[in-house]
């Protein structure tokens, strides 16, 4: 462990039924800080094994402590929750910054975004009711929001702390007792989390933290019985295993897989207001996001000058240390940087209309990629079509709106869209025929607004997380008929 962060925990461990555990077989996983490509840490590898105990101790707090709270003091303890996570936040978030490779001012933002999704939660966990409904003469009918049971939890390494506060926080905020399965690239906030949650006073159970491969046990909780609801963050193959998996126990699953996100620019663009988002959108976390707005459609009357302001932009990009808050990190690791290289070589037909640079200071162990805007691609070029994952953009030319429409929409995904024009009338029309589960007019911030429900369509994923629909979703329904003449 560098001096830039201490752990005031075993990593090694797991948590489950309130308590720290070695992982069966006692088997443990490197973890590299993407800024240097050095070791600093070492988790668990947990076993299908490992699985098994954490779903029976989250079985045991349904029908134990947990399950006999109140909504209110469930809402109780995640406020509680809330402050230690903001008690302890710089030490979160140079630990996410190491872990992750994140600058370190996204980290504290991510920090922020966690204890405000608990903050949410708390405050909605006694506020989530039925309906009555008309019916027949002499009955009553009524239906009342009841917890799944145990939800698996699958996250990705970009957001760990943000998807960590929206998908747990959620879920414990209707009553269920979770399972994480953090990636293991990015595991330590979730198990620092775990020690808040333990000194926040939650019942054992309630919480749980298994690390280790999602080919192990990611598998494991995603296909097992004991599982109620999977709510999974991650790549479009994995979540078709995830659906798999979970389609054999007949469970519900809540899928974010990313996207292609279309950026849409108008003749009537105010550039000034949208220049720093055009580039902005796409950068947050490296471009390791899945609403980046990979894709920018310019309008013709407007292609060359707002190429020509991106790519001044491009120009004074340098990419460096997360921990020296460089304007952009490195990559989560080898293997990432690797797939984001090849895509660029896939690109090698394509004109560039600018890059960054890699900063001099940055180690040459780290996963730096330099930023890359490609102009004049044609809209089902592979660079166009499949996510990157990486600091990397593409701009298309477009003459009008339908044909905005119909390049926007012409992906396999659906997550997000943003669209720059003063008409009042085309905002509307673009944002309902863009095909997307958020779509922004003359802003793009997908990552804020923890009261606005996110989630996508086609292969982004289906369910919402966020907001209050998150926690509709990690609920089921159930319809009361009362007969009394
Ligand atoms: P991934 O989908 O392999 O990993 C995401 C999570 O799923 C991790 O916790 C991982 O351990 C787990 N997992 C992996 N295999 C599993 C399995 N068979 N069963 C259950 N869980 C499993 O993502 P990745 O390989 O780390 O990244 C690959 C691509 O995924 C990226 O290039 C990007 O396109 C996409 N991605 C999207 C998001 C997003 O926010 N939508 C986040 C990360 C990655």
């Amino acid at each position: 462990m560098t001096a830039d962060a201490q752990l005031w925990f075993d990593p090694t461990g797991i948590f489950w039924g309130g308590a720290w555990h070695p992982v069966t077989g006692g088997d443990t996983l490197p973890v590299l800080d993407p800024s240097t490509g050095v070791e600093f840490a070492r988790i668990g590898r947990a076993t299908t094994m490992d699985i098994d105990a954490a779903v029976m101790a989250a079985e045991s707090a349904l029908s134990g402590d947990w399950g006999r709270l109140s909504p209110t003091e469930r809402g109780r303890l995640l406020m509680k929750l809330r402050e230690l996570v903001l008690e302890r936040a710089e030490d979160l978030a140079r630990l996410e910054c190491l872990d992750v490779g994140k600058p370190i001012s996204q980290c504290r933002a991510d920090v922020t975004a966690l204890a405000r999704y608990l903050e949410f939660y708390a405050g909605a966990a006694d506020k989530l009711h039925g309906d009555t409904i008309p019916y027949q003469a002499g009955h009553t009918v009524l239906t009342i929001r009841e917890p799944h049971g145990v939800t698996g939890h699958i996250v990705p390494w970009n957001y760990p702390m943000q998807i960590v506060g929206r998908s747990v926080g959620a879920a414990l905020a209707a009553g269920n007792a979770c399972v994480l399965k953090p990636a293991e690239d990015a595991s330590l906030s979730s198990l620092a989390l775990a020690t808040l949650v333990s000194e926040a006073g939650f019942p054992a159970g309630a919480f749980n933290v298994v690390t280790g491969f999602g080919s192990e046990v990611g598998a494991a909780l995603s296909g097992h019985p004991g599982v109620h609801h999977v709510s999974f963050t991650g790549s479009v193959d994995v979540g078709v295993m995830i659906q798999t998996a979970a389609a054999r126990n007949v469970v519900p699953v809540t899928l974010e897989l990313g996207g292609k996100s279309p950026h849409i620019v108008f003749d009537d663009v105010d550039l000034d207001a949208a220049l720093p988002t055009l580039v902005g959108a796409c950068m947050q976390a490296a471009g390791q996001t899945c609403s980046a707005a990979s894709r920018v459609l310019i309008q013709r009357g407007v292609y060359e000058r707002v190429i020509a302001a991106m790519a001044g932009v491009y120009r004074g990009l340098a990419v460096g240390p997360a921990m020296a808050d460089a304007r952009i990190g490195p990559l989560i690791n080898a293997k990432q940087k690797q797939r984001v290289e090849a895509m660029l070589a896939r690109g090698a037909d394509l004109a560039i209309a600018a890059q960054g640079r890699v900063a001099p200071d940055a180690p040459a162990g780290g996963y730096y990629v330099a930023p890359t805007l490609f102009r004049d691609v044609p809209p089902d070029h592979v660079l166009a079509q499949q996510e990157i994952f990486g600091p990397v953009q593409v701009a298309i030319p477009f003459s009008d709106e339908a044909e905005a429409i119909a390049i926007a929409n012409g992906t396999d995904y659906g997550l997000v869209a943003g669209v720059w024009t003063q008409d009042g009338a085309r905002q509307f029309r673009m944002a309902h025929a863009l095909r997307a589960g958020q779509v922004f007019v003359n802003n793009y911030g997908a990552g804020g607004g923890i009261e606005l429900p996110f989630g996508g369509s086609g292969k982004s994923g289906h369910g919402r997380e966020k907001g209050f629909e998150a926690l509709y979703g990690f609920t089921r329904l159930k319809t009361i008929t009362l007969r009394h003449g």
